[in-house]
């Protein structure tokens, strides 16, 4: 027999988790469905962390900070392109959900810096651990806590109307077979298009033969499914690449390495780039290198604090040497212009002023204890701004911006929150924010249905 609820969310991602929660407390019966076999989207790879602005854990560490700061910093690092009313929303609702989050067993009382920020509003585990699998496994403690129902290996491919209100969504199952599942409304929180070549494509075909640093699901589908129910897009061709990607494993290498104090340095054994510029214009100057690869180097200081070094470790994706000499003769570069490098760098971070690029983020310390790592990187496709539009109230709007009743979206699926660049640490930002949102606003539906 077909099922019925009150609320269907799509996607298991942070965002879909998060939604389900929310509305789960708020009263209502909730279903949430994955097409993958497995939790967690490609929240699970989440690294760096969840930026908030006046937080009480970066009271707590004495670190002053503004929303506005914040909303301004988001701003210019998306080009002007953000929509103003869904940052607004973002930046004056992280604290409370960096709140809930706590409350609920999520603690991210760790704080560090990604590119673009001039303060440290990256909350993440206080271990160092990646934010990503930290995040789900807490969430998945929630739902299995609340009995609230996931269905896996089931890909939704339609949401259903009659006279322009939700009935259900259509459904196919591992064994082919369709189905439908009753519902009032639907929560879209399926992510975003960077594993969907042919997408990437259409929109960006300068990125052909880039590889993606994305889970399996993340086709767009829900962006698709939107689309034939009338629902605008906006800024589809933005598209991030993360810079610091190890090519042959596709592997993410955090930006949360650079912002504990990593540097960049190119064949030529020279620095090329603030290291924690944003994300587009690191990736463009390593591109710009004629070998177009670069390697992050750093100490063990930086390995001490920071987990996810061990697990690139076990995954054979770094060099390590006892000397900076040997580091030199392993990756083939020159010895005393590496050396000279490194000397100038720990000047710039002594007299804490980078004369040659203007870093002023991550300058923890020195790169002077032994061993000497290092990870060979380039460009990967990471992350796709564009998507869905929604307004504040997670609303997914058509192409005249009018509500399409009962359907919400969040996360990765929207566009508008990052405009042209997102800020490293603003996606688990804006899955938590409008996931909680949507599960909010689409109780608040329900609930006069
Ligand atoms: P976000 O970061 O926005 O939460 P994620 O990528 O973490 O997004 O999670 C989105 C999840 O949605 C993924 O696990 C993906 O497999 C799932 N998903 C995508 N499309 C569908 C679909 N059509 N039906 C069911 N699940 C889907």
């Amino acid at each position: 027999d077909d099922k019925s609820y009150d609320i269907v969310v799509v996607g298991s991602g942070g965002a879909g988790l998060a939604a389900a929660i929310r509305a789960h407390d708020l009263g209502a019966n909730v279903v949430i469905i994955e097409k993958m076999s497995v939790i967690g989207g490609n929240t699970n790879k989440a690294s760096a962390g969840m930026n908030a602005a006046e937080t009480k854990f970066q009271k707590l560490k004495g670190i002053i900070d503004s929303k506005d700061l914040f909303y301004k910093e988001t701003m210019i690092g998306g080009k002007n392109k953000n929509n103003p009313d869904l940052l607004r929303y973002f930046v004056d609702n992280a604290p409370d959900a960096i709140d809930w989050l706590d409350k609920n067993g999520i603690t991210l009382s760790g704080i560090t810096t990604t590119g673009g920020m001039s303060i440290d509003r990256t909350h993440r585990p206080e271990s160092g651990t990646a934010v990503g699998g930290f995040l789900i496994s807490g969430l998945v403690k929630n739902i299995n806590n609340r009995g609230i129902e996931v269905m896996l290996d089931t890909n939704v491919i339609k949401i259903v109307t009659e006279n322009h209100k939700v009935t259900g969504v259509e459904v196919t199952q591992e064994d082919g077979s369709i189905h439908t599942i009753k519902t009032k409304a639907v929560i879209i929180a399926t992510g975003g298009f960077g594993a969907n070549k042919d997408m990437i494509e259409k929109y960006r075909p300068d990125l052909k033969g880039f590889v993606t640093t994305n889970h399996k699901g993340a086709t767009g589908s829900g962006i698709t499914i939107l689309e034939k129910l009338g629902a605008g897009t906006v800024d589809m061709k933005e598209i991030q690449i993360h810079p610091t990607v190890e090519q042959t494993t596709s592997y993410l290498i955090s930006e949360s390495i650079r912002g504990g104090g990593a540097i960049l340095i190119s064949q030529s054994g020279k620095r090329f780039v603030n290291e924690l510029d944003t994300r587009d214009k690191v990736s463009n100057s390593i591109n710009k290198l004629p070998e177009h690869y670069a390697y992050i180097l750093f100490d063990q200081q930086v390995r001490d604090e920071n987990k996810s070094v061990e697990e690139y470790i076990s995954r054979n994706l770094v060099i390590q040497t006892n000397t900076l000499v040997e580091l030199a003769e392993q990756l083939s570069i020159d010895i005393n212009t590496l050396t000279n490098t490194i000397e100038r760098y720990n000047n710039f971070i002594l007299n804490k002023h980078d004369e040659d690029f203007g870093r002023t983020t991550g300058m923890r310390h020195p790169i002077n204890k032994e061993p000497f790592y290092a990870i060979k990187i380039a460009p990967g496709i990471h992350h796709t701004m564009g998507g869905v539009t929604i307004n504040a109230q997670t609303q997914v709007l058509d192409i005249q911006h009018h509500v399409i009743e009962g359907v919400f979206a969040a996360g990765e699926v929207v566009g508008g929150v990052h405009g042209a660049n997102r800020i490293g640490g603003n996606a688990v930002a804006d899955i938590i924010i409008f996931g909680l949102q949507a599960g909010k606003k689409a109780t608040d539906y329900i609930h006069q249905y």
